[in-house]
């Protein structure tokens, strides 16, 4: 696969990298939409990465289903996709690290403090590799966005980021592969997190600017459901992820999944052609 890319970047072919985890769903087939319009060549990385999950994590039981992975592959007609092994990935005696500070560590460099980490190490192995033009990631990880664009700047990596924005489902829930560890009750009050977005969105679109207000609705929205425990409901500057920004990012439990959301409040929400409520 690799001897293949590079053989093709000899063909001065570009080439468009979108790394997964797998589990692939229309999210990711966005991005692999978007790599497909913009490059000659596009490689799909699936590879579950243990060094991005903390002790007491779902890596065991992360969705894998390989084969129905490469059918949505083949129809998507990606041109390479590259699976390495976890041994190939991090053979015995990789204690290499990549650590970007600052940008990874509040919110989700709270609540996971190995994750960006292992998302950076992982991404800087996968840019070696594959040598892309441009690399595709989701703004439904918004703060990983931030974390590669910081980590492709520090290290001179010669490669684009490009942002696909979020898929969602009709009711607003944005596509995960963690969406499939929840129950029919639980999947019902998981459109809180996007329903949450969308009222701050409606919030800032009326006039609302004072930042504490606008976290004030998200977090109402979000404590009026039962079923979902809220770890932050924060507005961030996109590119720090410190305060002040219009990017409002929320996480939640809901039974025990943790589901993560995010929208720029200054944009109405996908679906609000007004932005008001
Ligand atoms: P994952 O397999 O969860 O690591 O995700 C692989 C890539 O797909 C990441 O860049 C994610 O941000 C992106 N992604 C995940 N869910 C969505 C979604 N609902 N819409 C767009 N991109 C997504």
């Amino acid at each position: 696969m690799l001897d293949a890319s590079r053989r093709w970047r000899g063909a001065e072919r570009s080439i468009g990298l979108v790394p997964t985890m797998g589990a692939l769903h229309a999210g990711h087939l966005s991005l692999v939409e978007a790599a497909r319009a913009e490059n000659d060549v596009v490689v799909v990385s699936v590879f579950v990465n243990p060094l991005q999950f903390g002790p007491g994590e779902d890596l065991d039981r992360y969705p894998r289903d390989w084969d129905r992975d490469l059918r949505a592959l083949t129809e998507a007609e990606v041109d390479a996709v590259y699976r390495p092994s976890t041994e190939a990935m991090y053979p015995p005696g990789a204690t290499t690290r990549v650590r970007v500070a600052e940008v990874s560590e509040p919110l989700e460099g709270v609540a996971r403090p190995v994750h960006f980490e292992g998302v950076a190490t992982v991404v800087t192995k996968l840019l070696t590799a594959v040598e892309p033009d441009r690399a595709y990631f989701g703004q439904k990880d918004a703060q990983q966005v931030a974390v590669v664009k910081r980590l492709v700047r520090d290290l001179d990596i010669g490669v684009d980021v490009r942002v696909v924005p979020t898929v969602r489902e009709t009711d607003g829930l944005a596509l995960s592969s963690r969406n499939a560890y929840l129950s029919p009750t639980e999947r019902k009050a998981a459109t809180a997190l996007s329903a949450a977005l969308r009222e701050a969105a409606a919030a800032y679109a009326s006039g609302e600017r004072e930042p504490s207000r606008l976290e004030a609705v998200l977090r109402r929205r979000l404590d009026a459901e039962p079923l979902v425990e809220v770890e932050y409901a924060e507005l961030v500057d996109p590119a720090t992820f410190r305060k002040p920004g219009t990017l409002a990012v929320v996480a939640a439990r809901v039974g025990k999944t943790r589901l993560i959301d995010n929208h720029d409040v200054a944009i109405p929400f996908p679906g609000d052609s007004s932005g008001v409520s």
